[in-house]
């Protein structure tokens, strides 16, 4: 059975990488492009941290796992009980199971990772602003840390993982602490880039991908390893995501389209780039068919890409993609196609206007061509009503089956007064 290396930025920007049009030096995950996969349209489940890593475990919109949206240091939740991660269905399938780096879906004893399939942990539970807490397991192992340190232990520890398990399959989710804020690169990588603390440490994570390839390979392993590299959202205050239009907390596709890469030595052609649609939802039950191991008993939203990581299909049959902002609906793309029919009045992370941030309709749904308007930027729902109308009918087929909070959101945003907006303009309420 093959091994499965799943390594996770935090807030990395699409335009971040060197294989993506960056100008950050990325050589390692370069190489993991030229052989390997690179997705042009790989998408997250969420424009923000939590919910994006429950989607990612689990296949299932984070609005069904009990994490529709960021937790912090005060929060009580998790990743609901009744979710099967994916290192619970890997391990069921006997694999050794590690998570190195950040896990941020829950603090209490039973939403820990040792309790969510993984045989080992070692990070910090929550972002690198929040909890400079380091756990190695349930154990606190340092109560204050020096964040610029972490990523070069976090590949020590990945690395050890590596070396101890080449009996065995073995799977090890990987999740950085960067480039998310605060932006601390270690002493060796400090003004490296010329790019910034940002360019820096993105710099540091892809010299850490270089580290684990290595391992790998000195170990005879990388034959026989599927190696993946996504981020959770996209960039915040610093960092690009290329041409798309948003960033970090926008269901715009710069919050939600992400780099992808895939290397598998004979199993997934060197060089490829793939075009269609895919999503982090998707892992799971691409792995569960990868290894035969037994898929959640819970139905899924994901499907396997496994043909479209070997070349065998472009893109799979799979119902319209559901951009979720907590628990509103705000798009959805079929195809190349992406209709916006709702949006806040205001962009994400910005000071709340002055009668509040709030989610409200577009009186007239906005449609993009995402394949060929990656910014956004030319609404095309005049020229082509019945792609908007088979957009919506897909939305209205999947509502039933969401959870009732996101039906009462959904009816909150309908009944809302709003006046109507240009094509691209955040709507104002009617009050
Ligand atoms: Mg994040």
């Amino acid at each position: 059975m093959p091994n499965v290396v799943l390594i996770y930025a935090d807030d990395l920007g699409y335009g971040d990488l060197g294989c993506y049009g960056s100008r950050i030096r990325t050589p390692n995950l370069d190489r993991m492009a030229s052989q390997g996969a690179l997705f042009r349209h790989f998408y997250s489940a969420s424009p923000v941290c939590s919910p994006a890593r429950a989607a990612l475990l689990t296949g299932r919109y984070p609005v069904r796992c009990g994490v529709p949206g960021v937790l912090y240091p005060s929060s009580t939740g998790g990743l609901s009980v009744s979710e099967t991660t994916m290192a619970d269905t890997l391990r069921a399938a006997g694999y050794a199971t590690m998570c190195v780096g950040k896990w941020h879906l829950g603090l209490t004893e039973q939403y820990l990772p040792t309790r969510r399939g993984f045989d080992e942990y070692y990070g910090l539970l929550g972002s690198n602003d929040q909890l400079p807490v380091l756990m190695h397991n349930t154990e606190v192992i340092e109560a204050q840390v020096d964040h610029e340190t972490l990523t070069a232990r976090y590949t020590q520890q990945a690395v050890q993982f590596i070396q101890r398990s080449a009996e065995r399959p073995f799977f090890l989710y990987m999740p950085h602490l960067a480039p998310h804020v605060p932006v601390v690169p270690s002493p060796p990588f400090r003004g490296k880039s010329g790019l910034g603390p940002y360019g820096d440490v993105v710099m540091e994570m892809d010299w850490s991908v270089g580290q684990v390839l290595e391992a790998l390979e000195a170990k005879g392993l990388d034959q026989n390893t599927l190696v993946i590299f996504t981020s959770d959202n996209g960039p915040w205050f610093q960092g690009s995501a290329g041409r798309l239009r948003g960033r970090k907390g926008d269901t715009f596709d710069g919050g939600m389209r992400e780099p992808f890469l895939a290397r598998f030595p004979g199993r997934i052609p060197a060089g490829r780039v793939v075009e269609g649609f895919a999503s982090a939802l998707d892992l799971l039950p691409t792995l569960a068919a990868l290894t035969a191991a037994p898929v959640p008993a819970n139905p899924l939203d994901g499907v396997n890409i496994w043909p479209m990581l070997t070349g065998e299909a472009e893109s799979v049959e799979r119902p319209a993609f559901l951009y979720f902002d907590s628990w509103n609906l705000q798009c959805a793309r079929l195809g190349p196609w992406k209709l916006h029919f709702a949006r806040y009045n205001s962009a994400a992370f910005t000071a709340m206007p002055a009668v509040g941030r709030m989610n409200l309709r577009l009186l007239n749904p906005e449609l993009y061509k995402i394949d060929e308007d990656p910014s956004e930027a030319y609404d095309l729902a005049g020229e082509h009503p019945e792609i908007v109308a088979r957009i919506e009918e897909q939305v209205r087929q999947q509502l039933p089956s969401l959870p009732s909070r996101v039906l009462q959101a959904w009816e909150d945003t309908q009944r809302r007064g709003v006046k109507p907006n240009g094509s691209g303009e955040w709507p104002v309420p009617e009050l």
